[in-house]
């Protein structure tokens, strides 16, 4: 059967220019939109300061 060992880390398995959080270095929900290249949890935070509000 399948082994323990198959957990291991992928690296970069999102397409080409996929890029990491430039604030907590994740990978995952990442904003490329209007440059900013943070993940949606940074970017809630750093939305208000750049003046984007809250979707209603
Ligand atoms: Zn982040």
């Amino acid at each position: 059967m399948s082994t323990k060992k198959e957990r291991v880390k992928r690296r970069k398995k999102m397409g080409k220019g996929s890029r990491n959080c430039v604030r907590c270095d994740t990978h995952r929900a990442i904003i490329r939109s209007y440059g900013l290249n943070m993940c949606r949890r940074c970017f809630r935070e750093t939305a208000e300061k750049l003046g984007f509000r809250k979707y209603s």
